[in-house]
């Protein structure tokens, strides 16, 4: 593995660290950011990011590792890394629509850490605990141990139900971040997924190339490759998070055999133009990440500051189809509220004009279509 000291690193970040110290996992999660005042020896925090700091943690804890914050301008109060980890206010208030589970994920848990939800996969939240918390996260109210609701999981009911239900055929890996457990408990689970026979495939999502390059070790990635047909997916909102160490990173797993494809989510402030979101896709590429999903942020509470309108996110979509390489353009799409799933975000491509059938092409021009149906 290269290691990588980042040019011009504050010494507040470098904690006295060696440069093997540096490129260490379990140094990054020992030494990463959990409180206020470690923070104000980086950056200057305003008067609305310290007033967050005080109450954020009943809700959703604060911990960013020092790789992560090394990537953030700390003269730049609007960085788009910085407003995704370092709260704001707005996360402490509740407004009308949003939801505390806003996938409804609990309504469908069939064993303590057990979603099913659709007909031949299910999705098993096997780690509460993440190197860095996103403020949007979606499961803000059982990952980081910050609120008094805890992620459930009985690993024995889970594995019961699954082999209980022959049509599940594919499993999803998630949490918090999956890649936070050990080696030898995620083998452990792993391998207890891979001796179920109708298991086909498995899926981890994962935020840590990025947040937490220095986890993703040969002796990691050989043992995933030991699960294949196993595909991860990267949490990755912006090209600025994709620096050297992370497109290493990213480029063993893909080395092991193992295929990445992309997960973002569109948030106000960070990667809300089309530019940016290009910028993104294509650095994915070159990190051989395939953009999978873009999010539109869901209704957590206290994440309206987040949140974009569906129709920007359309326009972004518009702005990348046929005017880029048809593999950087990812599907929008939103988690319904309320348990109703994943739904594509499409504009409305098809017109009926006189009768007959239209369709808009990337430009907005208008084709007719040879069919009235
Ligand atoms: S990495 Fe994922 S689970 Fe963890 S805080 Fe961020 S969004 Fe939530």
């Amino acid at each position: 593995m290269s290691l990588y000291f980042p040019t011009s690193l504050h010494p507040s970040l470098i904690q006295g660290a060696s440069l093997e110290q540096w490129n260490d996992a379990n140094w990054q999660l020992r030494h990463s950011f959990t409180q206020a005042a470690q923070l104000e020896g980086y950056l200057q925090l305003s008067a609305d990011e310290s007033a967050a700091l005080q109450s954020c943690g009943e809700k959703l804890s604060l911990r960013i590792t020092p790789h992560f914050l090394s990537l953030i301008d700390p003269a730049d109060p609007s960085d788009p890394l910085r407003l995704q980890v370092i709260p704001r206010e707005a996360e402490l208030r509740h407004e009308e629509g949003e939801l505390l589970d806003p996938c409804g994920e609990d309504a469908d848990m069939k064993a303590p850490g057990l979603v099913h939800r659709y007909p031949d996969r299910a999705l098993l939240l096997c780690s509460d605990r993440c190197a860095t918390y996103c403020r949007y996260c979606t499961r803000s109210r059982m990952v980081s141990g910050g609120s008094k609701c805890r992620m459930p999981l009985n690993m024995d009911a889970a594995i019961d139900y699954i082999k209980a239900h022959p049509e599940l055929r594919d499993i999803l890996l998630s949490g918090g971040d999956p890649l936070l457990l050990s080696n030898e408990k995620l083998r452990e689970i792993l391998s207890r997924l891979r001796e179920i026979p109708h298991i086909e495939f498995l899926r981890i999502g994962t935020r840590v190339p990025i947040m937490l390059p220095q986890r993703i070790t040969d002796e990691l990635c050989a043992m995933l490759r030991e699960f294949a047909p196993l595909f991860i997916s990267v949490h990755c909102n912006h090209a600025r998070e994709l620096c050297s160490a992370a497109e290493e990173a990213l480029g063993r797993l893909v080395d092991h055999g193992i295929p990445l494809g992309s997960q973002s989510v569109l948030l106000r402030g960070v990667n809300d133009d089309a530019a940016t979101q290009r910028a993104l896709y294509h650095r994915l590429l070159c990190c051989r990440v395939r953009p999978y999903y873009l999010y539109h942020c869901d209704p957590v509470s206290g994440s309206s500051h987040f949140r974009t309108s569906i129709k920007e996110g359309l326009d972004i979509i518009d702005s990348l189809r046929g005017h880029t390489t048809g593999y950087a353009v990812p599907d929008y799409v939103m988690d319904a509220p309320g348990g109703g799933g994943k739904v594509p975000l499409t504009r409305e491509s098809v017109l009926r004009i006189n009768g007959g059938i239209a369709v808009r092409n990337y430009r907005g021009d208008i084709y007719h279509y040879p069919s009235a149906e």
